[in-house]
């Protein structure tokens, strides 16, 4: 099972990731769904840049990168829901290209 998770580009000069990467590793938080799951592999940390208005173009090619990695489960980081004022349009985005939203991680 590969899964991804996705973060609020407005964080790139602050945050490093660490707690989500902690919390994926220890499987704890939003990845306590996994632990009893050995074959979860983390396959992508990606920033949302969708502030413009189409999400379909400016989100295309990591959409399809991830395709290409079958990523089936995208969590969607608490930063998006702080920062985010377009925080259900991403997660119907999401789900109409086909992934399974989680929402959260740490
Ligand atoms: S659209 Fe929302 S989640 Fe995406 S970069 Fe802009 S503020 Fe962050």
């Amino acid at each position: 099972m590969n899964i991804a998770i996705m973060v609020c580009k407005k964080m790139t000069f602050e945050c490093s990731g660490t707690w989500c990467f902690k919390a994926f590793n220890e499987r704890e938080k939003a990845f306590e769904i996994y632990k009893d799951n050995s074959k979860v592999n983390l396959c992508s940390f990606f920033h949302c840049n969708g502030c413009g208005s189409d999400l379909d173009k400016e989100l295309e090619y990591k959409v399809t990168q991830l395709n290409k990695m079958e990523v089936d489960t995208v969590h969607m980081s608490r930063c998006i829901e702080v920062e985010c004022n377009r925080y259900n349009e991403i997660k119907d985005f999401l789900i109409k290209n086909n992934f399974k939203v989680v929402e959260g991680t740490h």
